[in-house]
């Protein structure tokens, strides 16, 4: 393992004077809220929560149908959750990476793959076709090898990827250096079927475009109950109500407004920070003129990229449970955090010392065992949900929507078909035994970091279940 696991005392200076906004929210083009409501409504579709998913299925219920009532209600602002936080990585994969989905869906991988880029082309024919300016990028991603057991690792994943095609590039330590000069860094495997946004932008720009096909939007509502009532599901917000025929639940790492999705998702917090635009020579030090996406191939891992305006983002490392799915604001500033990653960042890049951070932040992503969405429904079918993206939700959750609008219109699609939007994942155990499973798998992932990869037994038990903790 590469990476330091203390701090050095040096790096505090570089994060010193950040802002706790989050970078992408910090930005003049941020919308105005819409009033919140303050009457009792009725209407076809309710939709809670206004990040992607919820966004994505206001706009694909409007474009298929523009006689559809659609009511989007969000208990902040639009993207203010993990869509307006995230590193804006936007991934074809639906199954949180193509290793992921071979295990768990084998005999489905090939069908998951093909409508996973089928989702990211749509997403960018979307941008494209409404004029969205979020500066979306198709670069690729790369992932990292520090040590040579994880280009043992790659090579593995070439050969995987094969019968599909998978379309994978070994770098070594020359062509890697070509893209980005590390002295930690030796060498890669590059995907093609990724790219990159400003998320906060995307979110912004559908949300406008939500609002153009008269999705009615209420921000700072938040939805304190559902309940089923005949034909319809009553949803309380503070200053109203909300009588809709179908409901769709886009809520995330949010408490959740059904008990039953408490058992399958756990929020966990992932920090990522933001560097002050580099200079010309600071730039050229580093390489990286390509704008890919990078991410380190460790169990435990950093995601980093740059901006237009030629900063750099650098999360990920930690992901921090809290007991009995904590959640709340208080948890998104965590200086420990922000002083690890900050100094590992020195590590891959040491000519860069002395650079500053300006943002600093985190968000709850909703872990879910199999680390790749599930759907389901309630209220007789009424009401229908979308979560457990795991941290690759970005392009995953336009899938998502349609699957939930399928659902909802009862309607059978090659989507609702599959094993993979019909089955559910384990549920996580509850508390305590939940809380000390997770810090056992988090530890044992530190130790298979720390030893070329090799799992101990309950990381071993784990895969056999088909239980897993991810980011
Ligand atoms: C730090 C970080 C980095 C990440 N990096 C990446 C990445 O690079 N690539 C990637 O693919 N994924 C990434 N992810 C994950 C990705 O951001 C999410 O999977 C995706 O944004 C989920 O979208 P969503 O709409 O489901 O959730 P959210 O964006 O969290 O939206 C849920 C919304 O529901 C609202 N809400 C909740 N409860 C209620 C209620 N009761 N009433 C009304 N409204 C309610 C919330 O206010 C919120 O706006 C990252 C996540 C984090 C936190």
């Amino acid at each position: 393992m590469i990476y330091s696991t203390q701090p050095r005392h040096e790096v505090r200076k570089a994060i010193s004077e950040v802002s706790h906004t989050p970078f992408w929210l910090d930005d003049p083009a941020k919308p105005d809220p819409k009033p919140p409501l303050t009457q009792n409504i009725s209407t076809d579709l309710l939709i809670i929560g206004a990040g992607f998913s919820g966004l994505w299925t206001a706009l694909l219920a409007k474009e298929e149908n523009p006689a559809r009532e659609v009511v989007l209600i969000e208990a902040g602002e639009a993207a203010i959750g993990a869509s307006g936080r995230n590193g804006g990585f936007v991934d074809a994969s639906i199954t949180h990476g193509f290793r992921n989905g071979l295990s768990r869906w084998s005999r489905e991988v090939a069908t998951l793959k093909a409508l996973g880029e089928a989702n990211l082309a749509a997403i960018e024919a979307t941008i494209q076709r409404l004029g969205i300016e979020c500066d979306y990028i198709n670069t690729g991603e790369i992932d990292i090898a520090t040590e040579p057991y994880l280009m043992d690792e790659f090579a593995e994943l070439v050969e995987l990827g094969k019968p599909y095609n998978a379309r994978f590039e070994l770098l070594d330590r020359d062509q890697l250096y070509s893209v980005i000069k590390s002295p930690i860094f030796i060498g890669g495997i590059k995907r093609f079927d990724s790219s990159l946004v400003n998320p906060a932008q995307l979110a912004w720009g559908l949300r406008k475009a939500c609002l153009d096909l008269g999705v009615q939007l209420y921000e700072h509502s938040p939805v304190t109950k559902l309940e089923e009532q005949g034909k319809f599901v009553i949803a309380y917000t503070p200053h109203g109500q909300i009588r809709a025929s179908r409901v769709a639940l886009a809520t995330n790492a949010f408490p959740p407004l059904l008990k039953r999705i408490s058992q399958y998702i756990v929020p966990v917090y992932d920090y990522a920070l933001m560097t002050e635009p580099l200079t010309p020579s600071q730039r050229d030090s580093i390489g990286w003129h390509g704008r890919e996406g990078l991410s380190d191939g460790n169990r435990q891992f950093h995601y980093f990229r740059t901006t237009v305006d030629g900063r750099i983002l650098w999360g990920g490392y930690d992901a921090i449970y809290h007991w009995n799915n904590g959640f709340g604001s208080q948890l998104e500033n965590n200086p420990a955090s922000f002083s690890l990653l900050a100094d590992h960042f020195f590590q891959a890049f040491p000519q860069l010392e002395g650079l500053r951070f300006s943002h600093a932040w985190g968000g709850a992503i909703d872990t879910c065992s199999r680390f790749s969405p599930f759907w389901g429904t309630a209220h007789h079918g009424k009401t229908a949900y979308s979560m457990g993206f795991t941290g690759l939700g970005v392009g995953a959750t336009r899938f998502g929507a349609q699957v939930m609008l399928d659902l909802l219109d009862n309607k059978k699609t090659e989507r609702t078909e599959l094993e993979f939007v019909r089955t559910k994942p384990l549920p996580f155990p509850p508390e305590p035994l939940r809380s000390i499973g997770i810090k056992l798998s988090q530890w044992s992932i530190k130790q298979a970091d720390e030893h070329e990869g090799k799992e101990n037994l309950w990381l071993k038990l784990m895969d056999k279940l088909g239980l897993g903790f991810d980011s």
